[in-house]
């Protein structure tokens, strides 16, 4: 027996960037959409009753929302040690599924994780899609594929990096290969690849920690197992290798002139800048005990990417919107929504461009805009209807109280009125004065 769900009466935002439907009804069958029609237009297919029916009074719905940048295995870790080395993959994992709960009830039925202690990201994506919990669809990465002295390599030399950390050391291209293979093996969805190297970090002029040719030999490894392949890449010099060497998209590009821009555009390869983490340490980093240096670094960074990727949206860039949840500065349920108010608020993006950013430019880069992202026929019914309209102040996504009901996949998701908390253990314990509050 099929179900039948249908919503009337709504502005419909359809997430590709066209103008809001008004007096929109949208139909879906089994959980995908099947049509979309306005006033008294309804499809001659669409005529039998809808076994649900939600009238919306005119209140907005536009498609569920999508984090292109959340870390679900970091716990809100603070540092490095908690992050790559307490709790184990038993404790990560779990905490994990309880995470992603809390993302789904802020209103984001999907998202991408861009790496991942152990495999948690994978086994967390498959434990929600098997029905085992609730929670948003994932588009999961392994480990960080890294080098020495790059980005994710954060221990002493004598140390390596150890089996539970975020990032795993390939010094040779044929390390390069195997771990590609290894983890596509494991079948995560996605190749990261830590771009920069530390040795100069927070100097501009810092390059990748990565030769050109090994580059290429990651992402011609990945695409030939038919897997996307992203980038940590904060420096000029690493975005503009990254993009020579074919990676899908590039995070952060926080530092890029003219030639840089101009390269991303010609070969239309998206950027995700993650302004929420470093606006998050700018604005909060004192309460959360961020050393001041760190928040001065951070200050720079974000005055550079406000200026360079106003410069990018003029010259056509994509752009996806990705909070880095998943730190202590950026806890679950609560930030996700933060980056597409940036994109209004310090990019001077129109909302209904910024909302684009969150769900059908993010889908598309996945490869996902066939399921997700836009509310059109074929797509899964994931989608969210709002007290408020987001178009006249676009904070409305990061309210709890403005989302009325989620649905995903045409089914209405229970969420709670508060987003749950839990004790912390003892390796945790730091958190419990160093995490932001979990309402705002
Ligand atoms: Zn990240």
């Amino acid at each position: 027996m099929s179900k039948i769900f249908e919503i009337a009466g709504c502005t419909l935002i359809d997430g590709t960037g066209r103008e809001p439907l008004r007096d929109a009804t949208l139909r879906a069958v089994d959980g995908r959409i099947t049509a979309v029609w306005t006033g008294e237009d309804r499809p001659p297919a669409a005529r039998c009753p809808a076994d649900e029916f939600v009238q919306a009074g005119g209140r907005t719905v536009l498609p569920g929302l999508i984090d292109s940048h959340c870390h679900i295995s970091y716990g809100e870790g603070k540092t490095a040690e908690e992050v790559d080395i307490y709790g184990g993959a038993e404790w990560a994992a779990v905490r994990a599924v309880w995470n992603a709960q809390k993302v789904l009830h802020s209103g984001f039925t999907s998202f991408c994780d861009p790496g991942s202690t152990w495999n948690v990201a994978v086994t967390c994506r498959d434990a929600i899609n098997n029905g085992m919990f609730d929670g948003p669809r994932i588009f999961a990465a392994g480990r960080h594929i890294s080098a020495d002295g790059g980005f994710a390599d954060y221990f002493p030399g004598w140390l390596g990096m150890p089996v539970s950390a975020e990032g795993v050391l390939c010094p040779t291209p044929d390390s390069m290969r195997s771990e590609v293979r290894r983890q596509v093996k494991n079948r995560v969805d996605l190749i990261k690849i830590s771009g920069d190297s530390q040795a100069q970090d927070s100097r501009p002029d810092a390059g990748p920690c990565f030769t050109a040719d090994e580059m290429a030999c990651i992402v011609q490894t990945a695409h030939g197992l038919g897997r996307k392949v992203t980038i940590h890449s904060r420096y000029a010099k690493t975005v503009a290798a990254a993009a020579r060497a074919g990676v899908d998209w590039v995070i952060h590009a926080s530092y890029m002139d003219a030639a840089d821009i101009g390269l991303l555009r010609d070969l239309q390869i998206p950027v995700c800048p993650t302004m929420t983490y470093t606006a998050n340490i700018v604005q909060h980093g004192r309460e959360v005990g961020v050393d001041p240096n760190y928040i001065e670094v951070k200050k720079r960074e974000l005055d550079s990417l406000v200026k360079v990727h106003r410069r990018s949206i003029e010259a056509g860039i994509p752009m996806m919107a990705g909070s880095e949840a998943g730190f202590s500065v950026t806890p679950y349920g609560l930030w996700h929504a933060r980056e597409i108010e940036l994109m209004v608020e310090l990019l001077g993006m129109s909302p209904l461009m910024a909302i684009s950013t969150g769900t059908y430019n993010n889908a598309k880069a996945f490869g996902w805009d066939n399921d997700v992202g836009s509310l059109q026929p074929g797509r899964w019914a994931d989608l969210l209807l709002l007290e408020s309209d987001p178009l006249q102040d676009i904070r409305v996504l990061g309210s709890r109280r403005s989302i009325a009901a989620i649905y995903k996949g045409g089914e209405r998701v229970e969420k709670p009125d508060a987003p749950a908390v839990r004790r912390r253990l003892g390796h945790e314990r730091s958190l419990a004065v160093s995490t932001l509050p979990l309402t705002r």
